[in-house]
C-alpha cells in the first residue's frame, strides 16, 4: 500500500507524463507541417512513450490500492521557430521531468517505501537515457543547422528510429 502524499504525488506524475506525450505531439504535427517527416516520426514515437510512461503509473497506484485522479493537461506550445529549438525544449523538459522523479524517490525514500523505490528505479534509469538521447540530438541539430542538407539527411536518420 501506498501513503496519501506518494498517491497524490503519482497522479501528479500521470499528468505530467501525459503532458509530455502532448508536448512531443505537438511538436511532431509543427515538423509534419514542416514536412520534416523524420523528426516528425521521432516525436510521435516519443509521445507514444510517454503514454506507456503514464501507464506504468497508473497501473502501479491501483496495484498499491491507491485511487488514480486524473487533472486537466495543460495545452502545449503549439508552433516553434525550428528543429533546433524544439530539441532544446525537449532537453529542458527532460531535465524537470528527471527532478520531478527525483522528488518522487526522495518521498519514497523518506517513507521507507521500498516498493516504490524499486519501481521508480526504472524511471531512474530510463531519465538518464531520455536526457542523453535529447542532448546528443540537439548538438547534432545544432551542427546540422549550419547547411541545409545536412539538415535533411539528418531527418531522414530520425525517421528510422523503431
Ligand atoms: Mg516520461
Amino acid at each position: 500500500m501506498i501513503s496519501a502524499k506518494m498517491e497524490k504525488i503519482m497522479n501528479e506524475q500521470i499528468n505530467k507524463e501525459m503532458y509530455s506525450a502532448y508536448f512531443y505531439l505537438s511538436m511532431a504535427a509543427d515538423l509534419r507541417e514542416k514536412y520534416l517527416d523524420g523528426f516528425a516520426h521521432f516525436f510521435e514515437h516519443q509521445a507514444q512513450e510517454e503514454m506507456e510512461h503514464a501507464m506504468k503509473f497508473y497501473s502501479y497506484i491501483n496495484e498499491q490500492g491507491g485511487r488514480v485522479k486524473l487533472d486537466a493537461i495543460e495545452k502545449p506550445q503549439a508552433t516553434y521557430k525550428d528543429v533546433e529549438e524544439i530539441f532544446d525544449l525537449s532537453l529542458k523538459h527532460e531535465k524537470f521531468v528527471t527532478k520531478s522523479i527525483n522528488d518522487i524517490y526522495a518521498l519514497a525514500a523518506k517513507e521507507n517505501d521500498f516498493a516504490s523505490m524499486q519501481m521508480l528505479d526504472w524511471f531512474v534509469k530510463e531519465q538518464v537515457e531520455e536526457e542523453g538521447n535529447m542532448d546528443k540530438a540537439l548538438h547534432m541539430v545544432k551542427m546540422a543547422a549550419k547547411a541545409p542538407h545536412a539538415l535533411m539527411m539528418l531527418d531522414a536518420q530520425f525517421g528510422k528510429r523503431e
